[in-house]
């Protein structure tokens, strides 16, 4: 199987450059003949409610996808399965840094700045037993990459960095970059298309897949939407949701298709005339009256 998809976390609504994302997603999927799935990304900040609207606001947006949506907080054995898998291959160590400790830390001269600085990676056993009685251990992944390339269809090669990332948070919850890397290799997903602020994890992600034996997916790493300061869209700019929009009575479908520079109707209709190579590739800045709706 080949497949798209679109994974939001439910910590609320989505806005419209969400909205906007998930169309892309869809359309590349289809476009390219590929299933289209929804994954719910349920490990951490869940809002009650949020799942459900979430998935009503795509109904609404005209699209479909194909059996069930699955949620990540069902799949936990699939996550201690593949750390279970690099834990016998000795790729993975405990840390027991703090946020601070690893902001404090020197940079070595061949990490990247605010890679993690590996602490923690050549800690003795009795290190480890001490250490273990002050917090929780995360676990890290003994990288043997510094950097890794990764293939986008609107970046072309990226080449990003790769450190000993953590695998499992000290709560004992598997972290993101595990977790997406897992579920689109169990899923068989090979086209990932997302925000590009996620471009620079994707070469973690993809050499991660490579050690678990998977391919790594082709990446479309689509414009963010901004509000009129140029930051991040955010609920805090007024009226962003499906339902906010329209109680203003704003087409939402039409607003995402228009700031596409396409045509049509339907998801369906756009499908017809979908060519990736025309599609804007600077951030949609949302105008009025979209974010003075506060
Ligand atoms: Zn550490």
């Amino acid at each position: 199987m080949s497949a798209g998809r679109y994974a939001p976390s439910p910590s609320g609504d989505l806005h419209v450059g969400n909205l906007r994302t998930a169309l892309l997603a869809w359309l590349w999927a289809r476009h390219s003949g590929r299933e289209f799935l929804i994954r719910v990304e349920d490990l951490d900040r869940v809002r009650a409610g949020a799942e459900q609207r979430q998935l009503d606001d795509l109904r609404a947006l005209g699209l479909d996808w194909d059996g069930p949506p699955v949620r990540q907080s069902e799949r936990l054995g699939l996550y201690d399965a593949a750390i279970a898998r690099l834990q016998d291959e000795d790729r993975v160590y405990e840390c027991f840094c703090t946020r601070r400790e690893i902001l404090e830390a020197p940079t070595a001269p061949h990490h990247p700045p605010g890679a993690y600085p590996g602490t923690c990676r050549d800690l003795t056993e009795a290190q480890r037993a001490e250490r273990r009685t002050e917090r929780p251990a995360a676990l890290r992944l003994r990288s043997e990459a510094a950097t890794f390339r990764v293939e986008d269809e609107i970046h072309g090669t990226y080449e990003g960095a790769v450190d000993d990332f953590v695998l499992r948070r000290g709560d004992g919850v598997p972290a993101y970059n595990l977790a997406v890397v897992v579920d689109d290799a169990d899923q068989g997903v090979d086209q990932v298309v997302r925000g590009d602020d996620l471009l620079a994890s994707a070469p973690r992600q993809a050499y991660l897949a490579t050690l678990l034996g998977a391919s790594p997916p082709t990446y479309v790493h689509v414009p963010l939407a901004l509000n009129a300061s140029g930051q991040r869209l955010a609920k805090r700019d007024g009226a962003v949701t499906f339902t906010e929009l329209r109680e203003a009575g704003v087409d939402v479908f039409a607003l995402i298709v228009e700031s596409l520079g396409l045509t049509g109707a339907s998801p369906g209709g756009l499908l017809k005339s979908f060519d990736p190579a025309q599609l804007p590739t600077q951030p949609w800045v949302v105008e009025p009256p979209v974010s003075s709706g506060r």
